[in-house]
Formats: structure tokens, C-alpha cells, sequence
């Protein structure tokens, strides 16, 4: 009797596998962190062999620690770090570079170049996504301009392109030994090559972008079996029936199913999520459209994206960097440690600033520093950037929508943290919802590969199985509030134009 779903989490710092039961409640899990790979300033890679053998012994993990087999796996599925790039030999299964990750500013001329007259909004009625670094798009015209006789293999149809849900779909149903080349909706629409009414590769911005379309996966929905598990695998035999990007994943997660519904995941950077049901909504405040996910044949559910790159990672940066904590949760006692900022911001523009402003040239400042300041300041402020973000994200969200989001539903690495969330509440004025399970991501994919084979029979059973865990209040006063957001957006001013 196959009792369980297992999903595998491939994430930006690590990979996970855990698995879940019927009733949405994790059984067992594994997980293990790969290399951050900086060659340069702005440089961010991963080594997809790492990744791909870290994902077989995180399966392993899941598998033995609850003492399972395969013959009570369901089926298997997958999300994933989105945008991350791999180019790999489809003869020999090797990649030709380390992939690029999603937070990587090389590309910005390559944006530049593309942008030309029309600017970077040049294909965002097709595609829903402006010309950024972000998107693979430009990552894999990278890889192709620069790695030496990448372009020439491409073309001969030798190369296969995938995020690295793709990558892993490919290897674990076979690889060189007929390995399946797919990715589904919300992966492909993060290439800036998916025309988002169609869900097929747009054929013209392909061409101008240089980029052979046999490199790319056939696009599948989210929900539906699209290979077994290879012969030589733990798993194997076990269909592989579902795949979402990591964001819609905890969208789907958080039973964010109706017109309106949204999640906020605090984890390396934040990503809030609104599902606008069957319509492609545009924005006018620099949020992204998306496909929010495709079960099966039924039509797509689209939704809105607020995308902030640094918010975690800047806590990453207070340990690692810094040196001001040991563990990323040490930042709370620092945190708390001071009564408050102490007048200082801090905007983690390392990557440029993603949503609402979208800004390739704006670099991290930390502003409002006088004598009187400490490392508790700073670690607060360093918390506080990522409450501030979210608000100005929610903002553009409600002002596209024509109406106020009442509460927000978070999960994440970073919503353990009790300050941060205080003070979200208070920055946000609205209350601020965590659920039970906070691996809404691996929850979600679980969910999709479920779905696809009978395991759940409809979103409802995933509706049901949602309950809250606890619930922050705002508790800060609106004049405050207004205070503390004006000299935010006065230190945002701060980040702009500034790479020569
Ligand atoms: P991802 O899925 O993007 O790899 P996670 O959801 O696992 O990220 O979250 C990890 C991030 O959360 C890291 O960037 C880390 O710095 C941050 N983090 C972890 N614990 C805490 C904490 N207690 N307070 C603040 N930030 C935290």
C-alpha cells in the first residue's frame, strides 16, 4: 500500500526530501547543503553534480529514517530554486558550466543590450516579466556567448537546458539512458521564453535572444505523471507526477487557492504570491506575472509576484561576512538587545532591487549611522529590512488589485523569528498568519504529485488539511508606522545609480 508522497525540495542553500502522509503532516526528511559558489563580485553558481548527488542521498535519508521503500511511495515531486540555469551534454550528462543562479547580476549588459530602445519592458505583455538578471533567459545567453564551443554543440542540438527541476527529472528517470527533458508551467515561466496565454516557447523572442529551441523541455502542467523513477534508483518505478517553482509550490501550499489568496516566504530572499485566478493580470507597480500552476488539463491560474532578493541572505551576510553572529537565529538575541533601529536602515540592494523598483545598479547602503550605534542596531535593522520590503511589495499588490489584503499568510526559514514578526505586523498594520506546517514549499509539490496519481482527489483535501499554528497582531501605531516607512523609502532613494 503506497501510504506516502516523498517531495524533493531543491533549494537555492540546500536540498531537501521530505515525506508527507495523507493528511499533509511530514513522516521524515533529509536534507543537505550544497557549495555557494562566488568566482566574483555579483558571480552566484552551484554545481549541479553536487546538487543532483546531494538530492539521491537526501532520498536515501527521508527514506531509511522512517524505514521506508519505495513500495509505499505514491509518487514523487518536485520544486525548485527557480531561474537557476543549467546547460548540460544530453550524450554524456555533463554539465558544460556551473549553474547560474538565480541571484546573479552578470547579465546586466547582456539586459542592456537586449533592452535597447524599447527599455526592459519590452516583452512584459507577452511574458509578464521585465528584462532582468533574474531570468534564466538571459543566464542562458550568458552560457552560450561565453563558454567556449557551448553555442556550436547548442546548435547542433547536442545541449539540454533546465532549471533544476528539470535537471533532476531528466537524471532520475534516466538521464543518458532516455531521461525525460521537461519542466512545467511555472518553471518555463520564469525564462522570459513563455508566451504566458499559449504556455509555449515564443519562437520570435527565442530568436532574438539567440537561443536554440531544442536546448529547451517540452512544457507540462504541474500535476501529472511525466515519467518512473529509472530502474537503477531507490525510488524507482515510482512515478514522478508533479512539479512547481518553489514560490507557487508554497502558494499551493498554503491552500492559496481562490482569486485573492496569497503567501509571503521569507527564505533567502521573499516572495509574495497572489493568485488572480484564470486572468493574466498586468501590473502597474512592478510586480511580475506568473503562472501560479496547471493541474492536469484543467486552464492555468495565474497570479502576481512580489520578488525581493535579499532578506535572508542578508542575515547569511551578518554571520558570514560580518561576523556579528554565529547562527542565522542568533540575530534575534541581537536583535533584542536594543530597544530599537537606533535610526538606522539598512537596504540590502546586493543584487540591484528587485520589486517594486526593479533596479539593476543599485547597491546595499546602510544609512542614519552615528556614534551612538551598536551591533544591535545594526542586527535589528538588518530584521527590519525585510519586514520594510514586504510592505512595499504588499502596497504595489493591494494598489494592483484595487483592494487591501486583511492578512497575510507567511512560512519560510526566516518566520520562526518572533521579532521579525512582531514587527511585521506593526510595519504592515495587518495581522500576520503562520500555519502548522511551515514547509509549505515541499507541502505543495507533495500536493501536485498527489493529486496526479489519486492520492488526494481534489485542492479541497489540501484546504483541509491547512491550520493556522499562531498569529501576530499589530501592536505599533499608525503615526509611528508612517514615520518608520517614510525614512525607509528616504534610505531606499539612497541605493540608486550607483554602479558606474
Ligand atoms: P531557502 O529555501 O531560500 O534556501 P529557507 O526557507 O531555508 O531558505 O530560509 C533560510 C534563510 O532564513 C537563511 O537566509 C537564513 O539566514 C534565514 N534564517 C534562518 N533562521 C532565521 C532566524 N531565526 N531569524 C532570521 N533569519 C533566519
Amino acid at each position: 500500500m503506497s501510504n506516502y508522497i516523498i517531495s524533493i525540495d531543491q533549494g537555492t542553500t540546500s536540498t531537501r526530501a521530505i515525506v508527507f502522509d495523507h493528511e499533509g503532516q511530514i513522516v521524515s526528511s533529509g536534507q543537505k547543503e550544497h557549495k555557494q559558489i562566488f568566482p566574483h563580485a555579483g558571480w552566484v553558481e552551484h554545481d549541479p553534480i553536487e546538487i543532483w548527488a546531494n538530492t539521491r542521498e537526501v532520498i536515501g535519508s527521508a527514506l531509511s529514517s522512517a524505514n521506508l521503500t519505495r513500495h509505499e511511495i505514491a509518487s514523487v515531486g518536485i520544486t525548485n530554486q527557480r531561474e537557476t540555469t543549467v546547460i548540460w551534454d544530453k550524450s554524456t550528462g555533463q554539465p558544460v558550466y556551473n549553474a547560474i543562479v538565480w541571484q546573479d547580476t552578470r547579465t546586466q549588459s547582456i539586459v542592456d543590450e537586449l533592452s535597447g530602445t524599447e527599455g526592459p519592458e519590452r516583452f512584459k505583455r507577452r511574458v509578464g516579466l521585465p528584462l532582468a538578471t533574474y531570468f534564466s533567459g538571459t543566464k542562458i545567453k550568458w552560457i552560450l556567448d561565453n563558454v567556449e564551443g557551448v553555442r556550436e554543440r547548442a546548435e547542433a542540438g547536442d545541449l539540454l537546458f533546465g532549471t533544476t527541476d528539470s535537471w533532476l527529472v531528466w537524471n532520475l528517470t534516466g538521464g543518458t539512458e532516455g531521461g525525460v527533458h521537461i519542466t512545467d508551467v511555472t518553471n518555463a515561466s520564469r525564462t522570459l521564453f513563455m508566451d504566458l496565454e499559449t504556455l509555449q516557447w515564443d519562437d520570435e523572442i527565442l530568436e532574438i535572444f539567440g537561443v536554440p529551441k531544442s536546448m529547451l523541455p517540452e512544457i507540462k502542467s504541474s500535476s501529472e505523471v511525466y515519467g518512473k523513477v529509472h530502474g537503477r534508483q531507490l525510488l524507482r518505478e515510482v512515478p514522478v507526477a508533479g512539479i512547481l517553482g518553489d514560490q507557487q509550490a508554497a502558494t499551493f501550499g498554503q491552500a492559496a487557492f481562490e482569486k485573492g489568496g496569497a503567501k509571503n516566504t521569507y527564505g533567502t530572499g521573499n516572495f509574495l504570491i497572489i493568485n488572480t485566478g484564470e486572468e493574466v493580470v498586468h501590473s502597474k507597480n512592478g510586480l511580475l506575472t506568473t503562472v501560479c500552476y496547471k493541474l492536469g488539463d484543467a486552464k492555468p491560474v495565474y497570479a502576481l509576484e512580489g520578488a525581493i532578493a535579499v532578506t535572508g541572505s542578508l542575515i547569511q551576510w551578518l554571520r558570514d561576512n560580518l561576523g556579528l553572529i554565529k547562527t542565522a537565529p542568533e540575530v534575534e538575541e541581537l536583535a533584542k538587545t536594543v530597544d530599537d533601529n537606533g535610526g538606522v536602515f539598512i537596504v540590502p540592494a546586493f543584487s540591484g532591487l528587485f520589486a517594486p523598483y526593479w533596479k539593476g545598479d543599485a547597491r546595499g547602503v546602510i544609512v542614519g549611522l552615528t556614534r551612538y550605534v551598536n551591533k544591535g542596531h545594526i542586527g535589528r535593522a538588518a530584521l527590519e529590512a525585510t519586514a520594510f520590503q514586504t510592505r512595499e511589495v504588499l502596497d504595489a499588490a493591494n494598489a494592483d488589485a484595487g483592494v487591501d489584503m486583511e492578512d497575510l499568510r507567511v512560512d519560510g526559514g526566516m518566520v520562526v523569528n518572533d521579532a521579525l514578526m512582531q514587527f511585521q505586523a506593526d510595519i504592515l498594520g495587518i495581522p500576520v498568519i503562520r500555519p502548522k506546517v511551515v514547509e509549505t514549499t515541499a507541502l505543495g509539490a507533495a500536493y501536485a504529485a498527489g493529486l496526479a496519481v489519486g492520492f488526494w482527489d481534489t485542492t479541497d483535501s489540501v484546504t483541509e488539511n491547512w491550520a493556522e499554528d499562531k498569529r501576530w497582531e499589530p501592536q505599533m501605531d499608525a503615526p509611528e508606522r508612517e514615520r518608520q516607512l517614510r525614512l525607509w523609502k528616504k534610505a531606499v532613494t539612497r541605493t540608486f545609480d550607483w554602479v558606474d
